[in-house]
């Protein structure tokens, strides 16, 4: 254990007293960073369309005197302020948002629409459900932040603003731009996303911190023909639902119950009407797991009960499988996160500065971004929830009905303590590394 005559203690003694003078900046930049998120709020973009984000997040950098290169990954931006000798930080943030109608009935509520990647390319509501525009006003906080007190640490600090993370492609679209080849290689990537917990709780967990996912389309092939004669068909419907029915038991019978993992048919389309048997029915289908061995296992049985069941019904054709998205594993890097959690604990105190017992079931790409650079990761809550509210549901136990979680059409994090903590932590946790 270190005390204050060793290494360790001068070091955070010597990033909190820089986080105190980075920080002092604060007061200041609140009604900007406030105004900008609910702007934000309003204009959001879907996954690979942030081009009005990227264009205001890319301005702001560059007049704070960062390197700015723009569309990486497509809509990418990064930001690179060098700052003498030292190590190199990478703050992430995302920045798409989801085809979600809003009815928070905020008065920054969104009413934008967009032309999603459904078939035909429909109109549809575009709404911040998930978050992601807390994460970009945080990050561009921090980035001015930092770049107003650079005489408080040295190294090099990149401000990443990923697009599409919702579809899982962001962070590899960036990659394969060449991102590693155009900044120099990061000591650490960090990155943070608002939780439904109370406004100004930060929480860390080393490990894994979400699931592995894999959303595919199956296509089951029948034989069309009249209903009143399905002797001459291949029933498609029948097909389909035996398969969602024998689907249920691959979590409940083939996976150990203290292993966690989920497997959910969200979408099943079959027919045009009553008396027709179609030729085909489609299935969409979302799998969560948080070992590679359980992924392994659950795809397989997936895919072996969709074919099984196909040659139960005699269909005449094998299933097609189509991934439709595929997220690896994210786990935190035991140090860094352990470097990240002491400095959330000096600076916002134990009460505020928590961990997460259990890894969140949700899935990121963040960690595609540490994977292909080559440097240890990790990734932290922000709460987004009103203290007070949270405290009610949390006495009478009904806080999952009564909070909206990320992608709610009701998900509407309180602008304070979340941006101030958001912000803070980034700048915390970034100098825990550029000042010390
Ligand atoms: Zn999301
Ligand atoms: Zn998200």
């Amino acid at each position: 254990m270190a005390d204050d005559g060793t290494a360790e203690g001068t070091a955070t003694a010597t990033a909190a007293g820089a986080a105190r003078r980075v920080l002092g900046g604060l007061d200041a930049l609140r009604p900007d960073a406030e105004a900008f998120y609910r702007n934000l709020h309003a204009h959001p973009e879907l996954g690979f369309q942030e081009r009005r984000t990227a264009a205001r997040a890319a301005q702001l950098l560059g007049g704070w005197g960062y390197q700015v290169i723009e569309g990486l990954g497509e809509t990418g931006v990064v930001g690179v302020l060098a700052n003498g000798d030292g190590p190199v930080v990478l703050l992430r943030a995302d920045m798409d948002a989801l085809p979600v109608r809003e009815r928070t009935g905020l008065p920054y509520a969104s009413t934008a629409t967009a032309t999603g990647d459904g078939e035909g390319g429909d109109e549809v509501p575009v709404m911040h459900a998930c978050g992601h525009d807390v994460h970009v006003t945080c990050l561009l906080g921090a980035a001015r932040l930092l770049a107003e007190g650079k005489e408080h640490w040295s190294g090099t600090l990149i401000a990443l603003f990923q697009p599409n993370e919702e579809g899982g492609e962001g962070a590899r679209a960036m990659v394969a731009d060449g991102l590693a080849d155009r900044i120099p290689r990061p000591d650490v990537a960090l990155g943070q996303h608002v939780l439904p917990l109370p406004a100004g709780l930060l929480a860390t967990r080393a490990g894994v911190m979400t699931s592995a996912a894999d959303s595919l389309r199956v296509t089951l092939h029948g034989r069309g023909g009249h209903g009143s004669m399905p002797e001459r068909t291949v029933d498609p419907v029948v097909m389909a639902a035996a398969t969602v029915m024998r689907l249920q038991t691959v979590v409940s019978r083939e996976v150990a119950a203290t292993t966690p993992a989920v497997v959910t048919v969200g979408s099943v389309r079959a027919g045009s009407g009553p008396n027709i048997i179609p030729d085909r029915a489609e299935l969409q289908l979302n799998i969560r797991t948080f070992d590679d061995g359980t992924r392994r296992r659950v795809n397989d049985a997936v895919r072996r009960i969709c074919r099984d069941e196909a040659a139960a019904s005699h269909a005449e054709a094998e299933p097609e499988f189509e991934t439709l998205a595929d997220f690896s594993l994210m786990t935190n890097d035991g140090p860094a996160t352990e470097r990240v959690a002491d400095a959330f604990r000096e600076w916002f105190g134990p009460d505020r500065a928590t961990t997460l017992d259990e890894p969140v079931p949700a899935s990121e790409d963040f960690g595609d971004l540490p994977a292909a650079l080559g440097c240890p990761a990790t990734y932290w809550g922000v709460g987004g929830t009103d203290p007070a509210k949270y405290a009610a549901a949390e006495r009478k136990g009904t806080t999952d009905q009564e909070i909206p979680g990320n992608h709610s059409p009701y998900f509407a994090p309180v602008v304070q303590p979340t941006l101030d903590a958001g912000i803070s932590a980034l700048c915390v946790a970034a100098l825990a590394w550029l000042a010390s």
